[in-house]
């Protein structure tokens, strides 16, 4: 992750077209433009010339507010990286102001228990335990094909048990060879990677790494896109070398196992939209394995949103906002399942926990009649019983 400094040349290319406005999610949502990428740089560039008195307050907190998503990005014509340049702001700011407090209990809670809540690292296995009876013996800690990181809010949060629940009752239907980290597994690092403590992600990454390496696993699957997008892109980053893991998402893996054969459906008449989470889509590009896991389950007909892909939006839970700011992320979400509401669809799918949570509570927010699901509980639903 590079210093803040190094991204003067970058700012500098700002042309204020203004073209980001159109993509920002936080843009839309406050109409102001210390929330949209062109004002965001140009407070970096005021840091810069001395305009600002160094890193301040204020700027941080939008800084804070900005999702990560990357769409501005997408959509800069001289390409200015603007979510990278946040990124660098937050460590910059933090070198020389100290750590916000919400994210000084993360650090704390990640550094002496390995996990965001505080929770004891036992706890990591509440969802598995409840489900022992119909998944059969799941192996914890033993050498298998594949390191499924089921990741910290999936682990912790009881509303999100049901994705892992479903996705190791999906391998185990189809025989893949797996084993959990249980209560060794570390938060992957990504809220202090982006938070502005890239130190602190990185001790974290030894440790996962490390653990694959006891039990000699080459492979990792995760459903989290931001544990993918650390242990895909950001390990090798912190770490400065490839650690030598392949890492898969859940969704490819599991459009995998379609095209093999080893998962069957029976017919699920259902009319979905499917939402791409930032760090599963455009931070990793992997936009087609969720829509043709959708389209092979017999009934389901995917009724894309006016904004997808490579341009879709952020559901509202990006860049640590939730942490941040719980207002802003509840309108960005509920802008999202309106946008997801005007395709006609009755249910909207992510593949990321996070996605579901923030979109469920914008849904319950503005009592729309949507349902929110996640990719794994359609997929389990859906497959043929013998
Ligand atoms: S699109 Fe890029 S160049 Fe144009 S105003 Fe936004 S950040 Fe600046
Ligand atoms: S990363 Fe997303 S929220 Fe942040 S400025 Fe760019 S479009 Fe807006």
């Amino acid at each position: 992750m590079k210093d803040i400094n190094a991204y003067k040349d970058m700012v500098a290319k700002c042309v204020r077209c203004g073209f980001c406005q159109a993509h920002c999610p936080t843009y839309k949502a406050l109409g102001a433009e210390p929330f949209v990428a062109r004002g965001r740089l140009e407070m970096v560039n005021a840091t810069f010339d001395g305009r600002l008195d160094g890193y301040v307050d204020g700027v941080m907190k939008r800084m804070n507010q900005c999702l990560l998503c990357g769409n501005c990005t997408q959509n800069c014509p001289p390409g200015i990286e603007t979510e990278k340049i946040v990124e660098a702001y937050r460590t910059a700011y933090i070198k020389e102001k100290g750590i916000p407090d919400v994210l000084s209990s993360v650090k704390t809670f990640i550094a002496d228990v390995g996990n965001i809540t505080g929770d004891a690292p036992d706890n990591r296995m509440l969802w598995v335990n409840n489900i022992q009876d119909k998944l059969g013996d799941v192996k914890i800690n033993e050498p298998a094909e594949y390191a499924y990181f089921v990741g910290c809010v999936p682990s912790l949060y009881p509303s999100a048990y049901s994705i892992p629940q479903n996705f190791a009752a999906i391998l185990k239907a189809a025989n893949v060879s797996f084993s959990l980290l249980g209560k060794e597994e570390k938060c992957c690092g990504y809220p202090l990677a982006v938070g502005g403590l890239p130190e602190e992600a990185k001790k974290t990454a030894e440790s996962n790494i490390q653990k694959l390496k006891q039990l000699g696993i080459k492979k990792v699957v995760t459903g989290c896109p931001s544990c993918y997008h650390m242990w895909k892109d950001y390990y090798p980053e912190l770490l400065g070398y490839d650690p030598g893991v392949e890492v898969f998402h859940s969704t490819q893996l599991m459009a995998q196992l379609i095209s093999e054969g080893a998962l069957k459906f029976r017919e699920t008449p259902m009319e979905v939209t499917y939402h791409d989470p930032c760090d599963l889509g455009r931070k990793s590009g992997i936009f087609d394995p969720p829509r043709e896991i959708l389209q092979n389950i017999p009934g389901v007909v995917l009724k894309e949103m006016a904004y997808n892909r490579l341009d879709s939006r952020c559901c509202g839970g990006g860049g640590n906002l939730e942490m941040n700011d719980a207002a802003l992320s509840s309108k960005v979400a509920q802008d999202r399942i309106s946008q997801a509401q005007n395709t006609g669809a009755k249910v909207i799918v992510s593949a990321c926990q996070q996605c579901k949570r923030t979109l469920q509570a914008g849904a319950r927010a503005m009592k729309a009649r949507i349902k929110v699901k996640d990719i794994c509980e359609i997929v389990f639903d859906a497959l043929a019983q013998d």
